[in-house]
């Protein structure tokens, strides 16, 4: 960082650290605001796995960047009522795991479905979990079991670190900003190696985006900033080597953190399904990136924020997402080919061969909470494209917030535009390996309805 550029920041770190309005005073009995509590854990794994998201990988991952973390928020309201947010650098979680640590919390600690969410980076530098993207690799019996020994830890660790942060529970207040980063590029609409030349020169690039960095801060009675949650669309797919990392959204919260100690940075995936970083594959670029957020974070909590008022709403629903199931001739033409696909065939033939027996729809996870008056935060399931993020700022509130990659990842959500268009962004089963060829065409209008249903039931 060059001097002019750390004085800069010495001077917003002050400001953020001194001049906040002292409301919030010391630990009081019958405290009336919210309460918060934070915790976190490191998850990087410690036997030799396969790093998810990308096909072309040939062997597990056999080093680290820096560690991969778990974090976990606790919010109480006024009257008491709690919700636990869980990041984590991983690809995604998938329904069985998120379904036991839901299950442990509620045992635990009361906490039902609704009030719990669970929110992926989606970096691509995070370890394969179990019952995802097993036909993009070839993984062999021992692979497998480490992954499940992998998975069952990282369930543990989660459900533990929310425990923790519950119990850490202690008066705060929340604040929303906004700020924005542009490094995220429509990959549908944009020929990767072309991108460099058009930004230098000035020229537009193509397809839609959703830039917005939004989020919050949470400080504690001393008024000093405790963590700060905070999102973009944009995969997490700077890198594609064989280290452990968070990818960009890890140099983000490092960044953070080392800005304002004490303080924990958790970020969440938005609507990024159809959003690369673009251009990519250096380490530098990745840092670059992060640092990137981490301005746009620290720009925005240094401006005026809205102060939310504590008051907690949620709800959870899930959505029976039909799909058409993959006609027997498709798949055994792809079985007759190579890589993923034709594993992913492969495998379906043979369950078909053997009869079992396919839904023809998914569980789609669809959540919302309110914070304050009017603060919507919309999490949905899969690997969901902008036009939803956009979308749903038209119909809920230009100030929403809307997580991508939250409770479950199962496969790509388009947009009926892209479902139109078809592509890998309109579905890539054999990626997670769902039995499906494509989704039903109403998909778009089925959750925004959804999500508009459960707005509604909070306002
Ligand atoms: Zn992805």
């Amino acid at each position: 960082m060059c001097r002019r550029r750390s004085i800069l920041w010495l001077v917003i770190c002050a400001a953020i650290s001194a001049t906040w309005p002292g409301e919030v005073s010391a630990q009081i009995p019958g405290w009336k605001g919210w309460k918060a509590g934070i915790a976190q854990s490191v998850i990087t794994p410690e036997e030799p796995l396969w790093a998810a998201g990308y096909a072309a990988r040939q062997r597990p991952a056999d080093g680290k960047m820096h560690d991969l973390r778990l974090k976990a928020l606790a919010l109480e309201a006024a009257d008491g009522q709690r919700a636990v947010l869980i990041t984590a650098d991983v690809l995604g979680f998938p329904r069985g795991s998120a379904a036991r640590i839901c299950e442990v919390l509620e045992e635990r600690h009361g906490l039902r479905r609704d009030r719990i969410m669970l929110a992926a980076s989606h970096t691509h530098s995070g370890p394969v979990l179990e019952d995802a993207l097993y036909d993009i690799y070839p993984l062999d019996e021992n692979q497998k079991a480490a992954i499940s020994r992998y998975t069952r830890r990282l369930e543990t660790i989660a459900a533990e670190t929310a425990g923790r942060a519950l119990e850490a529970l202690r008066p705060a207040s929340l604040a929303v900003f906004e700020g924005s980063a542009d490094f995220a590029v429509n990959r549908r609409n944009n020929a990767e190696a072309e991108v460099p030349a058009s930004r230098a020169a000035g020229k537009p690039l193509h397809g839609p985006v959703n830039h917005r960095v939004p989020g919050m801060s949470v400080r504690d009675s001393q008024d000093k900033p405790i963590a700060v949650v905070f999102g973009y669309a944009c995969h997490a797919t700077v890198l594609d080597g064989y280290s452990w990392s968070g990818d960009y959204p890890g140099f983000a919260q490092l960044e953070l953190e080392s800005r304002i100690p004490g303080m924990t940075a958790m970020f969440f995936a938005g609507c990024g399904a159809d959003q690369n970083p673009i251009p990519r594959r250096s380490v530098e670029l990745c840092e670059r990136y992060g640092k990137q957020l981490a301005d746009a974070v620290m720009e925005a909590m240094a401006r005026p924020t809205r102060t939310l008022e504590p008051t907690l709403k949620t709800a959870f629903s899930t959505l029976e997402l039909k799909y058409e199931l993959p006609a027997e001739a498709t798949l055994r033409r792809m079985a007759e080919g190579t890589g993923y696909t034709a594993r992913w065939a492969q495998r379906l033939l043979a369950e078909r061969e053997s009869g079992v027996a396919w839904p023809d729809a998914y569980p789609y996870p669809v959540q919302v909470w309110k914070l304050g008056a009017d603060q919507y935060w919309v999490a949905l399931g899969g690997e969901v494209v902008v036009d939803y993020a956009n979308r749903l700022q038209e119909r809920i509130a230009p100030g929403v917030w809307v997580a991508g990659y939250a409770n479950d990842v199962m496969a790509y959500i388009p947009s009926r535009r892209v479902w139109e268009e078809g592509g890998y962004e309109s579905g890539a089963f054999a990626v997670y390996g769902l039995p499906a060829e494509r989704w039903q065409p109403e998909i778009e209008d089925r959750i925004l309805a959804e999500v508009e249903r459960l707005a509604d039931a909070l306002r």
